[in-house]
Order: C-alpha cells, then structure tokens, then sequence
C-alpha cells in the first residue's frame, strides 16, 4: 500500500524554485507530510528568523543552510535567494508562524522571484486567519482580512472608519498588549452591537474562542489579565446591508473631508462608489456642516 509520504515524494519538484512553505502556528504537529517532504528536500531556507525556522526544523529532524529574509532586508536578500536559484538550487520561504506573506515577510520575495521568471510553487498550511475563520460560523462567509491596524489612535481610527460600511466580516491580527485598547476602538467605530469572536492561542495549550458583542469585548477581556495573554484574531461582524441609501457613503465622505473641500470629497467619492456626484455633494455639505456645529 502506498503510504503518504510517498504521495508527496511523488511529485515532481523543480530545481530553480522558491517553494513557499507554511509551518505551524502553535502546535509543532500542524505540518503537512508534503511540507516535510520539501523541507527535507531543498538545499537552503529562506527564513524570517533562522534561529527559530532552525529549531523548529530539529524537531522535524531537519538541518538546512539558511538566508534571513525578514522585513528589512527583504530586496536585497531576494537577490541572493534569486542567484541560488538560478544555480539550479531548490529554496524553501519560510517566516516564523503560518503562512509567508499573510502579515509576514514573503511577499516581497515571491514578486522579486516571480519578476526574475523563476517558478514560485505554494504549499499551504497553517494560518492564524483561516484556523479562526473556520471556527466562527456563518456569519463570516464573506469577509476582509484587514491583519494588524495601525498602533497610533488617529491613524487607526481613520482606517477603522473607512471599513465601517463593509457588509464583510473583518479580521484582524492584534498583539497582547493592544487588545483590550484595539476591541474598544473597534466598538467606537462600528457601534456595540456587532458580533465579535476573540480567538486567542489558537492550536496551543490555552487555546480560546469567546464569541461575544463589540460592546461587551473589552469588559469580557479585562475581567481576567490571563485572557489578554498570548495571539489574538479577532472577526467583527460586517456592517449591516439595510442602510438608508443617504448615509451609505458616510465614513467615507467623512474620512475625505477631513482633508478636502466639500466639492472635491464629493467628486472623489463618486469615482470610488459610482453614487451620484449630485446626492454625494448634498451629504458631505450635511457632514460638513454637522462637523462645524460639533466644533462650536
Ligand atoms: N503569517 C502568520 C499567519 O499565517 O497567520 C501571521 C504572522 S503575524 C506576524 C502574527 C500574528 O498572527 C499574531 O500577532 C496574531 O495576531 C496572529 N497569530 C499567529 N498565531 C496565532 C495563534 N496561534 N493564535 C491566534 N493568533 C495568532
């Protein structure tokens, strides 16, 4: 009988390929027998962090030479990994959890590989974002995968409004020390009464997933610090479809009027949506001027 290691030493793996490998991310028993089988198999690895890919691999009983390819050096290390593989090596595209490129160098890497008119050959994997997805239900079928916000108040709140009227879910990437901060500014701009699902340590020992309202995420999070400890996905429930076609523009008119004149918010929103310029212009003027009396 076939086993299936066999079924992935099988294929054939071009020589002259970046091969974009997805690892675990939390639990070393998340690796596909295939990502085994080509990680086993390349003469090198391109790693965000050599030392962690290089202790990760010991426990597969693999040791490979490496290149660090992280956000900082991502060109120039590109040429290096570019002249290997035209050398006829076959290299692996690792970063330190999930899958490459998904809030994680790669990329980059992938662009630079693909411009050089070298094969770039995906294998799938772990991801924080598709292991949450998969256990939230429903009400994500759709959805937008936005990563991590901006860390500053004003920026963040400026991308959070021009998200506000997307009927998709949205998922985001939040580090420990910003979650109950982030899941408040989400409730600010979308209002309480979205579903929100907290997915913290996916795959690992104190693993969690706590669905709940927007309103009620920052409480539920800062009644204990343990649930405010480790990785954070969260999936906020898409705008509601039924709006008064008046105010269907609205976070975005806002967000232009912060730095353009009424008429020029109007114009630009009507490139953007294909809304009548005539009905986007009424709007901002409103906007506006409901702004002028908030200042007053
Ligand atoms: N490339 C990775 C992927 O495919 O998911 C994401 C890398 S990004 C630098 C790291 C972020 O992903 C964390 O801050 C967290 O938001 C999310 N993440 C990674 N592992 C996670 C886990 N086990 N549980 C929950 N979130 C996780």
């Amino acid at each position: 009988m076939l086993q299936i290691s066999d079924l992935a030493a099988g294929q054939h793996y071009p020589t002259g390929a970046l091969y974009v490998v997805a690892t675990p991310i939390g639990n070393t028993a998340d690796i596909t027998v295939r990502a085994l089988h080509v990680l086993g198999l390349v003469d090198r690895i391109a790693a965000e962090d050599t030392r962690n890919t290089a202790q990760l691999l010991a426990r597969y009983g693999i040791s490979k030479p490496s290149i660090a390819v992280h956000e900082h050096n991502e060109r120039s290390a590109a040429e290096r990994v570019i002249a290997h593989l035209k050398n006829g090596e076959r290299i692996a595209c690792v970063s330190d959890a999930g899958t490459p490129g998904i809030s994680d160098p790669g990329a980059r890497l992938v662009d630079a590989v693909r411009e050089a008119g070298l094969p770039v050959i995906p294998l799938p994997g772990a991801s924080a974002l598709t292991t949450a997805l998969s256990a939230a239900g429903a009400w994500v079928a759709e959805f937008s995968f936005v990563g991590f916000l901006p860390t500053k108040s004003k920026q963040r709140a400026t991308q959070l409004r021009t998200l506000a009227d997307n009927p998709m879910a949205l998922v985001f990437y939040e580090a420990p020390h910003r979650i109950v901060e982030t899941t408040r500014a989400l409730g600010e701009a979308f209002g309480g009464e979205r579903q929100l699902l907290i997915a913290r340590e996916l795959t690992k020992l104190h693993e969690s997933l706590h669905r709940c309202t927007l309103a009620e995420g920052p409480a539920w999070l800062e009644a204990d610090t343990n649930r405010q400890r480790g990785e954070f996905v969260l999936v906020v429930q898409g705008a509601p479809e039924a709006q008064d076609a008046d105010d269907a523009h609205d976070a975005l008119l806002t967000t232009l009027l912060e730095e353009l004149s009424v008429k020029s918010a109007a114009r630009i929103a009507a490139t953007l949506t294909g809304a009548p310029r005539n009905a986007l212009y009424e709007r901002a003027l409103k906007l506006a001027k409901r702004d002028d009396t908030a200042e007053e």
